[in-house]
């Protein structure tokens, strides 16, 4: 497939998930009976920036990519989200993206708007430097929007703490000051959080835990099966185990790996870091991803793609429980399925939050110039995702609708509130 008929693919695929998310947005909108005027300034971004990146290449060949930054919404804080470095990416994928992080940012309770920029470059095809340079004039370009008050970019689908760390020195050198709270996700060294980088998958388990409490389910006796043992499904894996459950079935790109008995995950850790991947890795029954997702067990973890969960397979899932770990694993035609048959979702802006939430932290501790410990990054990473899932998990029962609406209400009325006291200056 050529690249632009790769990035039309992307473009339909991208804008196919902004409409479902903002067919979550509608439904919990209807129940709000939010007026028609905010509903249609909370269905429309705040600011779109795209603009060209000239970049030499190491041969000496001149390229030009497309830089993008979209602002959602400001009403509770600056703009947070990640900047992402894909040949596919477009205005409508990150638009769509930055509609999400509005909604992530506000049902953990996260003083920040939405954003979400990128980049129509393929890292992978890139060298150190080039990477470096394209990465120095996309930060350069944004120098005017972006900043710990205004927009704080992060990492996301090919991007890493290193160009994070580009990116702050190329800001901080145009404004004349060190900047560490312009972006996080930021290696150690130059502020970034302890905690980060298991932040997500830790959320995950606590969220995953206090619903299976709800439900009765103990976690002794619970099986789990996870699909993807990235950053994400990994972590994850760690924590259910510590929590004395059975991981049943964990998987990756190379296939799904069963084990009945309890896959040992850090031995299962220690085979993908030393091999790359899960491929070859005996401690369970090699099956597919497919036939993974429709293993009997108590709570499945997508945690690698979206749009996994679909019309196809939703009635042959047998999870009593479903924690979406990854970005839009379910279809609504799946949701509804998994409604109408019983089985819980906890939604991926409440389930995955955690990530973002200690990317607060870490912005927080950038401004204070105080750096916390570990376990507070963890105790407080807790108090956030515990404190927000509660609220979220009493609503849907006080109005009888999935957690994914109720976290939707919960999100649009902490939005809804901080617009209507500011009041629109017009
Ligand atoms: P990762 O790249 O570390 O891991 C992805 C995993 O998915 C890998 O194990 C990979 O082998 C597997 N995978 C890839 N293609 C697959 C396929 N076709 N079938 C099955 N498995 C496949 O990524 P991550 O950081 O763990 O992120 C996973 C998901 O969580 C993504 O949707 C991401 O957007 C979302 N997410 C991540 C964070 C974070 O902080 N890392 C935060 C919020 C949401």
């Amino acid at each position: 497939m050529g690249d632009t008929a790769s990035a039309m693919m992307t473009a339909v695929r991208e804008i196919s998930v902004f409409g479902d998310a903002i067919s979550y947005f509608n439904e919990a909108a209807t129940l709000l009976d939010l007026e028609p005027g905010v509903r249609r300034l909370l269905t429309k971004p705040s600011r779109q920036i795209i603009f060209s990146i000239p970049f030499q290449r190491d041969n000496g060949e001149l390229e030009v990519f497309t830089g993008y930054r979209v602002q959602y919404n400001f009403a509770r804080g600056p703009a947070k989200g990640g900047i992402r470095f894909h040949p596919g990416v477009t205005l409508d994928e990150v638009t769509a993206l930055a509609f999400w992080m509005t909604w992530k940012c506000a049902v953990v309770d996260l003083p920040f708007g939405g954003g979400k920029g990128g980049v129509t470059c393929d890292p992978s095809s890139l060298s150190v430097r080039e990477l470096e340079r394209i990465t120095r004039r996309y930060a350069a370009e944004l120098v005017e929007v972006v900043g710990p008050d205004k927009d704080v970019p992060a990492p996301d689908v090919g991007t890493t703490p290193q160009i994070m760390a580009w990116f702050m020195d190329t800001y901080s050198m145009h404004v004349r000051q060190h900047v560490p709270g312009v972006v996080t996700g930021k290696p150690l060294e130059i502020g970034g959080s302890r905690g980060r980088v298991e932040a997500t998958g830790r959320g995950v388990s606590l969220v995953a835990l206090a619903q299976m409490r709800r439900m009765g389910i103990e976690p002794r006796e619970a099986s789990i099966v996870i699909q993807g043992f990235g950053n994400v499904g990994s972590v994850a894996a760690q924590m259910f185990a510590d929590a004395g459950c059975t991981i049943a079935a964990i998987s990756d790109v190379t296939g799904g790996y069963y084990n009945a008995a309890g896959i040992d995950v850090a031995g299962a850790l220690a085979y993908a870091q030393e091999h790359h991947s899960l491929d070859g890795y005996r401690g369970g029954d090699h099956i597919t991803n497919e036939a993974l997702l429709e293993l009997p067990c108590d709570v499945l973890v997508p945690a690698a793609l979206e749009k996994v969960l679909t019309l196809e397979n939703a009635s042959r899932v047998s999870a009593k429980l479903i924690v979406e770990g990854s970005n839009g694993p379910t279809t609504p035609d799946a949701d509804r399925i998994f409604n109408s048959r019983g089985i819980v979702v906890i939604p991926d802006i409440v389930a995955n939050a955690g990530g973002v939430t200690v990317s607060y932290f870490e912005w927080a501790q950038d401004r204070a110039g105080y750096f916390w410990k570990e376990s507070e990054v963890n105790e407080r990473l807790a108090d956030v995702m515990l404190e927000n899932f509660t609220k979220v998990s009493d609503l849907a029962q006080l109005r009888g609708v999935p957690l994914r609406t109720a976290a939707y209400m919960v999100a649009i009325t902490r939005v809804v509130a901080s617009m209507n006291i500011r009041g629109v200056y017009a």
